[in-house]
């Protein structure tokens, strides 16, 4: 290979790296499509909250604040490269959620329990 399409490759890699990257806004269509996720594999698995071990009711909708949100494991603001990494993402009540706010403690080192 040459070194101009080895930089070429690289090119195309940073390019893409930059519109993926810095997504780190959780919101919109992606969100819902994300939630969606968590909650059928939540529902199919029972997986408790991931925050608190509780069961969750995946039956209830939001705003209800036991109802089923995505917990960000690694949490998006120190890990904003994570934001929409499958494997970051697990149950958790919404409230549950609230609480733990962007704080890093909780959660640090678990692995999504579908992927696992
Ligand atoms: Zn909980």
């Amino acid at each position: 290979m040459s070194a101009r399409s080895r930089d070429a490759q690289i090119c195309t890699a940073t390019r893409a790296a930059q519109v993926t990257g810095g997504a780190a806004e959780w919101g919109g269509k992606r969100a819902q499509d994300a939630l969606a996720l968590v909650r059928r594999h939540g529902q199919a698995g029972d997986l408790p909250c991931v925050i608190c071990g509780m069961p969750i009711d995946y039956s209830l909708r939001h705003p209800h604040k036991q109802a089923c949100t995505v917990q960000h494991i690694k949490p998006r603001a120190t890990h904003p490269h994570l934001t929409w990494e499958q494997s970051n993402w697990a149950p958790a009540h919404a409230d549950c959620n609230t609480a733990q706010g962007s704080r890093i403690a909780v959660g640090l080192g678990l692995v999504s329990p579908w992927l696992s």
